[in-house]
């Protein structure tokens, strides 16, 4: 295929805005033949993986509603953290054919590094919203990445079908947003296919091919490495995107990450399926396998053993940004529990692991995210998966400790250094910032401020998207606040305050200093390990008194009285006394909180008994579920 008939491009859009069926009509209405049509009650193409399905990513599939629901109008759900699904198909245009090759890329900043390596191996992206929904905050990051890529957008409207769609309104918004021209914007209905013809049209006219390779004239072969995925049968699958050169089986091949080499077994294009094909070209985008033994590094670049080629641009190690341990309910599953995971982060080399072990929870891992969406997904593909039972501790950030001219990360608060002890010499102790944007209608204004406010965010600087007046307008609200304070429940806040409208986005801004300490909890004077936090100097007092209340709450009473407190080095700032249990009492009993409905924990009743002792304190491993489950 000559590269100047090829055109690469992805689909930004926000969660329900129509990304997967757009990709079904493109793929559908210009495959005939080879897939025929989808077959009816089939998942969408695009969606393949269980728990993306289950997730709730589409509508039509969703059985957890319960995560849809916690996620959905944040757009937290997208085919891409999983596996990005990327399609080929040919489509004539004038007499001419073209291979149109769909990339997928992940909708949320959790994952922008591979937002920006799967829009690096794009010239163009299709910039899709909902006529009747408007723009929402992470469309408008993809965006800017995109942009900052060079890519040429085409801006798309989309169920233009619904009585409900504000066509002119949502066009009037999208070029203050994105300074997009009005008369460039395409109306479609992904789901009657009105519209999505122009769609090819303009793929094929706006979006430039991939020339560059071509104009260099280059033959040595560079291929960039942009998704993996784990086949247990063939092992790690690549997909590549050809800057130049030729690749073919048999290729003896070489990573510029790694410098290891390998044998080319299989390429091919995505059909959307896996056809095999003799090779793949400049310009082109397909999978590949190789003797890859380990996972492959995303964002690497490949090229031919003996030569030398320039490295893509912008390849980074992962930086892990929430970390949380992981422990088995039961304690006998640790062996599982680390198979599982390591199989698991075959296919998600994203996720950092290491061991480690808690007093009150026995042995488990340590894990690294790049935020808590990924977190969560990663939880749910462990539990889906591999039916592992887990608990995962309060998730926390890495902060920075400054001694002198040295600098410490600490990503456990089990580490963190008591900061009123002026032996340890701590100078400062820095947080993690992120830029937060908040879209949501002007009448949330005065409750995301507030919202805002209460979680330490810095000056608020809001714009209007649109100059409608009605008080349905949209606002763009933006603010440096510390990581930390959006790890637990700021979704949940944001949602319940905004009446589900306000869509939330945010991106790395760096570090801060910051006036925080390690609370500890001590249970009859001996302090627990994993309950362990980092807390805000101005937070102290309300944050020691709740976590108290909740110990005192799910704590079984002793035979004898047991102080329950909470410390900030030596200074106790709250405290609870658990009284003694009367003689007649029977002993083992476990109070109120038991109808919370922890899953895992049905069938694992004979946990039930197994007793974790703090100090001479017998505390039921289900208290510590309690505790650390619940908000
Ligand atoms: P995604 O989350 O962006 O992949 O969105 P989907 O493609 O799964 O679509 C979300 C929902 O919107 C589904 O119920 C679709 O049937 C529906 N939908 C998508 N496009 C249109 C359209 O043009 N018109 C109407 N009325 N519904 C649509
Ligand atoms: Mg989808």
């Amino acid at each position: 295929f000559p590269s100047d008939a090829i055109r690469n491009f992805s689909i930004i859009a926000h969660i329900d805005h129509g990304k997967s069926t757009l990709a079904d009509r493109l793929v559908e209405g210009f495959l005939t033949g080879t897939i025929a049509k989808l077959r009816k009650g089939e998942q969408q193409t695009l969606d393949k993986l269980k728990v993306e399905r289950e997730r709730g990513i589409t509508g039509q599939y969703s059985s957890n509603s319960l995560f849809k629901s916690k996620y959905a109008s944040f757009g937290y759900l997208f085919e891409g953290t999983l596996k990005a699904q990327t399609a080929s198909m040919f489509h004539s245009y004038m007499n001419k054919c073209y291979m149109l090759n769909l990339i997928d890329t992940p909708g949320h900043v959790d994952f922008s590094w591979e937002v920006a390596r799967s829009l690096a191996a794009c010239q163009g992206a299709l910039l899709l919203v909902d006529a009747t929904q408007g723009v929402q905050a992470q469309t408008l990051s993809v965006f800017h990445v995109a942009k900052e890529k060079g890519l040429v957008i085409v801006p798309i409207l989309n169920k233009i079908d619904l009585p409900a769609a504000q066509p002119e309104l949502m066009a009037a918004q999208m070029q203050s947003t994105f300074g997009v021209n009005p008369s460039d914007i395409l109306h479609i209905s992904a789901k009657t296919g009105k519209g999505v013809e122009k769609v090819l049209e303009a793929i094929i006219r706006r979006i430039p091919p991939p020339v560059s390779a071509l104009a260099r004239n280059d033959k040595r072969l560079k291929a960039f490495l942009f998704d993996s995925s784990y086949d247990k049968y063939r092992g790690v699958i690549s997909l590549v995107s050809i800057q130049s050169g030729v690749m073919q089986r048999g290729d003896r091949i070489q990573s510029i990450a790694t410098s290891k080499r390998y044998e080319v077994t299989d390429l091919g294009v995505m059909y959307p399926e896996e056809v095999p094909t003799i090779s793949l070209r400049e310009g082109q985008v397909g999978w590949m396998v190789c003797s890859m033994k380990d996972s492959a590094h995303v964002g690497d670049t490949l090229h031919r053993v003996g030569e030398t080629v320039e490295p893509m641009p912008g390849f980074k190690p992962t930086k892990a940004m929430v970390y949380a341990g992981i422990f088995p309910v039961d304690s006998n599953d640790f062996v599982k529990l680390e198979e599982s995971i390591k199989r698991l982060t075959l296919t998600d080399r994203s996720v950092t692991v290491s061991r480690e072990s808690s007093t009150a929870l026995g042995q488990g891992c340590r894990l690294g995210f790049l935020g808590t969406l990924h977190m969560d997904v990663f939880r749910q593909r462990l539990e889906d998966e591999y039916n592992a039972n887990v608990i995962i501790t309060a998730p926390t950030v890495p902060y920075k400790v400054v001694y002198g001219d040295r600098e410490v990360y600490v990503s456990n608060p089990t580490n963190f250094p008591d900061v009123t002890d002026t032996s340890n010499k701590v100078k400062e102790v820095q947080e993690p910032v992120v830029k937060a944007s908040i879209i949501v209608p002007e009448e949330f204004l005065g409750e995301m401020m507030d919202l805002l406010f209460a979680h330490r965010a810095g000056e608020t600087d809001y714009r209007y998207l649109d100059d409608s007046g009605a008080s349905s307008s949209r606002i763009l609200l933006t603010s440096v606040m510390p990581l930390s304070e959006i790890v637990t429940d700021f979704f949940d806040k944001l949602k319940s305050r905004s009446s589900g409208f306000a869509s939330f986005d945010y991106e790395d801004a760096g570090y801060k200093a910051s006036n925080l300490a390690k609370m500890v909890f001590l249970i009859n004077n001996k302090p627990v390990d994993a309950l362990a936090l980092i807390v805000h100097r101005s937070t102290e007092h309300a944050v020691g008194r709740a976590w108290v209340k909740k110990l005192h709450r799910v704590i079984p009473r002793q035979l004898f009285e047991v102080p329950i407190q909470a410390a900030i080095g030596k200074k106790i700032v709250a405290r609870e006394t658990l009284s003694a249990m009367r003689a007649d009492v029977t002993a083992g009993l476990y109070g109120g909180h038991h109808e919370r409905k922890l899953k895992h924990l049905e069938n694992q009743k004979e946990s039930k008994r197994r007793m974790k002792k703090i100090g001479s304190v017998d505390l039921p491993q289900e208290a510590f579920f309690d505790i650390l489950s619940s908000k």
